[in-house]
């Protein structure tokens, strides 16, 4: 055993014990086996009951919701929210809520209109080279601001053999189509078997090249990310994966894991997070969020506004805040940890990145441009701009794009304190720099 926190263990040092209750003799054999997680899966009042303490108003109410929409959590994914709370952000996206019972014009069954880009039934075709095919309704855990929830676990059925016959000849009938998506539901709920099956016929299409399975299960039922899996993907290369998480209390050992076996396996992923309201719409949330998953070498890949799914109203924020939150974290902390921000628009105009503004104005032959710290900069394109008369006591960003200035800084920019309390590098004399001499960097940090 180490000194570790429990939490921080690895999932083989870690107490039965920490398991609620009711699955506290289950060996962990059995535990560690995706197949009787998914078979154990908390779906109804009663089943949270015996894992939560429930009150009995709270019982009623769960049950109301139930009677609409569709539950179901892993074990695995309960013990992390017993060992979180009841109430906390992983609870909030597992367990129904009497607030997805408020209805909203505004809010959609179909937020994204993908029935209308469906040239057949389960396939979209929205984008010019690539296709999203659903290949099941079926998820290991229903989360509670999923943009299908029209469709995810209505009827927990695959795609029939000829549906996905239909899925092939249209790839065939398009050859443009180069990327296609695995989706659904969640593709990893198919047996090995089921995956592989499609897979190599999808892989006998030429005129495909990558294939990117889109998924929820490394973070909800980590268990299912067996070596054997990852074996038969290999098969299929180039696979990528984007890996659907929220919160870093999602990313425990069992989803490290996970993950270094997906990526031992050649298989790059990428995150999608959704933004939500009371779950994650705060920068230290975030920003632990995306310096975390590098540390699992998956790069931040898509910051979601959350869909106008219908039942989702309490979920949503403004999309100001997601911009607001993009500022505390570009610049702030690395590039690789900055997702893009798109919100997928209605009407099926697909994804639109949605970035605060840092270019303040244009003129010819160059732009005002402001950092993440707010010094203003003034940017020349090409060596030369026409020199416009300069008026006399100009200042500001028009100082800046008439050229009577080169930047303006805000006093007492951390930067600045730094490079005073530091002092600065040796700097090549101005006559140096007009002659393009490159100093040697190396040479003048021995001096
Ligand atoms: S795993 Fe994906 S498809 Fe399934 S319920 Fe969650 S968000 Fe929806």
């Amino acid at each position: 055993m180490t000194d570790k926190p429990p939490s921080e263990r690895p999932p083989s040092e870690r107490p039965p014990s920490e398991r609620p209750d009711i699955w506290r003799s289950v060996s962990e054999e059995k535990w560690r086996d995706w197949r009787w997680q998914m078979g154990h899966r908390l779906t109804t009042v009663d089943d949270l009951r015996k894992a939560f303490p429930l009150n009995g108003n709270e019982s009623e109410e769960l049950s109301r919701c139930l009677d609409r929409f569709r539950m179901a959590i892993p074990p695995y994914f309960a013990s992390l929210i017993a060992r979180e709370g009841i109430g906390g952000p992983l609870w909030k996206q597992a367990v129904v809520s009497s607030a997805e019972l408020e209805e909203r014009p505004a809010l959609r069954l179909d937020p994204l209109n993908e029935e209308d880009d469906s040239p057949v039934h389960g396939l979209v075709h929205r984008y010019p080279d690539r296709v999203l095919m659903l290949l099941t309704d079926r998820c290991a855990m229903y989360c509670r601001h999923c943009t299908r929830r029209r469709f995810a676990g209505s009827r927990e059925h695959d795609a029939s053999r000829n549906q996905l016959d239909r899925y092939l000849a249209y790839l065939q009938r398009h050859p443009e189509v180069r990327d296609v998506i695995l989706s659904g539901g969640d593709p990893l709920t198919q047996t090995d078997l089921k995956l592989n099956d499609f897979l190599t016929r999808l892989r006998a299409v030429p005129t495909v090249e990558i294939i990117r399975l889109g998924s929820r299960m490394p973070i909800t039922l980590p268990y299912r990310i067996t070596d054997e899996l990852c074996r038969m993907l290999e098969q299929h290369h180039p696979i990528f994966m984007n890996i659907h998480v929220n919160h870093p209390d999602e990313l425990t050992p069992e989803v490290k894991e996970a993950c270094d076996r997906l990526t031992r396996a050649g298989i790059p992923l990428g995150s999608q997070t959704v933004l939500l309201k009371g779950i994650n719409d705060d920068p230290i949330t975030l920003k632990k969020l995306f310096q975390k998953l590098l540390t699992f070498r998956i790069k931040p890949y898509y910051l979601y506004h959350c869909d106008p799914a219908q039942g989702t109203a309490h979920f949503r924020t403004p999309i100001s805040r997601g911009m607001e939150l993009i500022e505390y974290l570009l610049g702030h902390t690395s590039g690789l940890a900055v997702p893009t921000y798109v919100v997928d628009a209605p009407h099926g105009a697909g994804k639109i990145p949605v970035m605060p503004n840092y270019i303040l104005t244009t003129f010819p032959g160059g732009a005002v441009l402001r950092n993440f710290e707010g010094m203003l900069v003034r940017y020349v394109e090409n060596g030369e701009v026409p020199q416009d008369v300069i008026p006399e006591g100009v200042t500001g960003v028009a100082a800046l794009a008439l050229g009577a200035q080169e930047s303006l800084a805000p006093v007492g920019m951390p930067r600045e304190l730094r490079r005073l309390r530091e002092g600065p590098r040796p700097r090549e004399s101005s006559r140096n720099r007009d002659k393009l001499e490159i100093p040697d960097l190396f040479c003048m940090e021995q001096e």
